[in-house]
């Protein structure tokens, strides 16, 4: 299981690993604050969080 954190509100929100294997860029919206995370996974593994603000 990996997940992400909004880095604006502190929401945590869970992804499916195996169904972003070795993305890059995925924009993951906050369900609390609406902001976008975009997040980078390698092999199922959170690399790197970016959080873009709308
Ligand atoms: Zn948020």
């Amino acid at each position: 299981m990996a997940f992400i954190y909004c880095k604006k509100c502190g929401e945590y929100r869970y992804l499916t690993p195996h169904a972003f294997w070795n993305i890059t860029g995925y924009g993951a919206k906050c369900e609390k604050c609406e902001t976008i995370n975009t997040v980078t996974l390698e092999n199922g593994a959170l690399k790197k969080t970016i959080v873009v603000s709308k």
